[in-house]
C-alpha cells in the first residue's frame, strides 16, 4: 500500500468515506478478501473527525447489542488493529467531492483542502453528520440529545437555568426536524418563566434548512433563531467558541454551551458530499438508498451505515460495511479489471498473518510476457531504459515496476512521460490499463 505522501496520484481500487464502524469494516474487508485465489483490494479510508471510529467511539458510552457490550472504544480498537495489520492510510480529510471522470472508471475525490485523490469505486459511510472536532468537547460544553424526552427536558432545563444563572451563552444546533425540540424547549422555558431575548439567539439551524422559518413557532420567536452549519468547535479546556458557515460566509460566535439535536439528523442526515455528474443517490431526506449489497444507484458508489437510514446500530453499520465492500470487489474487479471474480466469504483461520507480499494489484501472472525483477536490481535504470528502448505501440510489451512500491518516485515518472511524451495522467491510466488488460504484473519478489 502507498505510504501517506504517495497517495495523490495512486489510483486505489476503493475509497472508504468515514471512519465508522461501517467504514472501517469496509475498508478491511475490501483488503481482507479471505478466498483463495482472490486478491485483495487497495483502499484508502477519509475521515474529517479529529478521533477514529465516528459515533462508536462517543464520549463514554458502552456499545450495547444482543449480547454483547463493549467498553467505550473497545469496538474501534479492535477494528484499528486490522486497519494497521492490512496497512490502510486514514486520511483526517472532510471529502467534499465525488467525480467520475470521463471514460468512467476513475473517481477523484475531493477534500475541502482541494486535495484530489483516484479510486476505482466509492464507499460512502459518512454516518449521519461529518463530525469535526466535536469529540474534543463532548462533556465540556458540547452535549447530544440521543436519550428520551424525559431526559431532554431535564437536561435543557439544566442547560437554560445555567445559562441565565452565570451569564453564559447556550444554543441548540438542529436542522428542520428540530421543529418538536423547538417547541418542546419553549414550553420549558415558558415553564422556568425565563426572559426569552436573554437567551437569544438560542437555535441555530443549518443553514440550508431556511423553510423553518415558515413555521409558526419561527414567526412567533424569530429573534430566537439563527442559521448556519457548525464546521468546529474551539476553546481551552472548555468550549468557548463555534465556527459557522453560511452561504459561504464563515463566522465565529462565542458560545459555552451547544445541544447537538442528533435525535433530528436521525431523520435526516447531514450529508454534503457533491456527486458529479449529478446522480440522485439520496431519498427526499438525505439518506443514501442502496440495494441489499450496498449498491447506490450510481455505478461503482457504494454505501453503508447510518447515512442509510435507520435502524441505526454498530452491527448493523459493520454489515453493511462488509457487504459494501465485498460489491466494491465485485465491482472493481469484475468489471473494470476484468478478471476471475472468485466468490468472496468471511471467514479465515484467525491467525492469519498477511505476509510482505500481500499486495492489492488483481493480476493473474502471464509468464510469456511478464518477467520478475527484484528491488534490488537497479529497476529504476532498468525502467527507464526499457521505455526508452520501445516504440510506443510496443508498450504493452513492458514490465515495470509500479510506483505505488516505493520504487518510483513523481520524479521517474515525469521523466518516462517526456520519454513517451504523453502527460504523467496518462502515463498512469496506461499502466493501469495494462495491469488490467494482464500485460503488466506488479509484485514484490
Ligand atoms: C450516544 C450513542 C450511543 C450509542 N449506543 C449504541 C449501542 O449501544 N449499540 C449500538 O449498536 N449502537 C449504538 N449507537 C449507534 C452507533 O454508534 C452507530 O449506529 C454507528 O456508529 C454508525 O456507524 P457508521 O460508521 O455508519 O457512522 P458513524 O459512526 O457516524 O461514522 C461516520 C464517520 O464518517 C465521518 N464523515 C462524515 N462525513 C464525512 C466526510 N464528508 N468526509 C470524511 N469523513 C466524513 C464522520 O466524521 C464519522 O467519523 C450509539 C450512538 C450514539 C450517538
Amino acid at each position: 500500500m502507498p505510504q501517506i505522501n504517495d497517495v495523490n496520484s495512486f489510483i486505489f481500487d476503493t475509497a472508504v468515506i468515514g471512519a465508522g464502524p461501517a467504514g472501517l469494516s469496509a475498508a478491511v474487508r475490501a483488503r481482507f478478501v479471505k478466498s483463495r485465489g482472490a486478491y485483495p483490494m487497495s483502499a484508502i479510508v477519509f475521515d474529517s473527525s479529529v478521533k477514529t471510529g465516528g459515533l462508536a467511539n462517543f464520549s463514554k458510552t458502552k456499545l450495547t447489542g444482543p449480547s454483547f457490550s463493549l467498553e467505550r472504544g473497545e469496538l474501534v480498537s479492535k477494528l484499528m488493529k486490522d486497519i494497521e495489520l492490512f496497512d490502510i492510510p486514514i486520511l483526517r480529510s472532510s471529502v467534499v467531492e465525488i467525480k467520475r471522470n470521463r471514460g468512467g472508471s476513475v473517481f477523484t475525490i475531493k477534500d475541502s483542502h482541494g486535495v484530489k485523490y483516484l479510486t476505482k469505486s466509492v464507499i460512502i459511510a459518512t454516518g449521519m453528520r461529518p463530525l469535526s472536532n466535536e469529540f474534543e468537547y463532548f462533556g465540556r460544553g458540547v452535549e447530544i440529545t440521543y436519550m428520551g424526552y424525559d431526559f431532554i427536558n431535564k437536561m435543557i432545563k439544566k442547560f437554560i437555568n445555567d445559562a441565565a444563572v452565570n451569564d453564559s451563552k447556550f444554543m441548540i444546533y438542529g436542522n428542520k426536524y428540530s421543529i418538536n425540540l423547538i417547541n418542546f424547549v419553549i414550553s420549558a422555558i415558558n415553564g422556568l418563566k425565563t426572559d426569552y431575548k436573554k437567551l437569544s439567539p438560542l437555535f441555530l439551524i443549518d443553514a440550508d434548512e431556511q423553510d423553518i422559518a415558515k413555521d409558526k413557532v419561527y414567526k412567533k420567536y424569530p429573534f430566537l433563531f439563527s442559521f448556519g452549519k457548525i464546521t468546529g468547535f474551539s476553546g481551552s479546556g472548555r468550549l468557548n467558541r463555534i465556527i459557522v458557515e453560511s452561504k459561504g460566509v464563515v463566522r465565529s460566535e462565542k458560545v459555552d454551551r451547544v445541544l447537538l439535536d442528533y435525535n433530528s439528523f436521525e431523520l435526516a442526515p447531514d450529508f454534503k458530499i457533491k456527486i458529479s455528474p449529478a446522480a440522485s443517490i439520496t431519498d427526499r431526506n438525505g439518506f443514501i438508498k442502496t440495494d441489499a449489497a450496498g449498491r447506490t444507484r450510481a455505478e461503482g458508489i457504494f454505501a453503508a451505515g447510518d447515512i442509510c437510514g435507520p435502524y441505526y446500530s454498530v452491527s448493523r453499520a459493520m454489515a453493511g460495511g462488509i457487504t459494501a465492500a465485498f460489491s466494491a470487489y465485485e465491482f472493481v474487479t469484475a468489471r473494470l479489471k476484468k478478471i476471475r471474480n472468485y466468490s468472496l466469504f468471511a471467514y479465515r483461520a484467525t491467525n492469519f498473518r498477511p505476509e510482505i507480499n500481500y499486495r492489492e494489484i488483481a493480476v493473474e501472472l502471464n509468464t510469456d510476457k511478464i518477467a520478475v525483477i527484484s528491488k534490488a536490481a537497479g529497476i529504476k535504470k532498468l525502467i527507464l531504459a526499457e521505455f526508452k528502448k520501445l516504440p510506443k505501440r510496443q508498450l504493452d510489451k513492458i514490465l515495470c515496476y509500479f510506483r505505488q512500491y516505493g520504487v518510483l518516485d513523481i520524479k521517474d515518472f515525469e521523466d518516462i512521460s517526456k520519454i513517451l511524451e504523453i502527460s504523467v495522467l496518462e502515463l498512469t491510466s496506461l499502466i493501469e490499463l495494462m495491469i488490467d488488460e494482464k500485460l503488466l504484473s506488479v509484485y514484490r519478489n
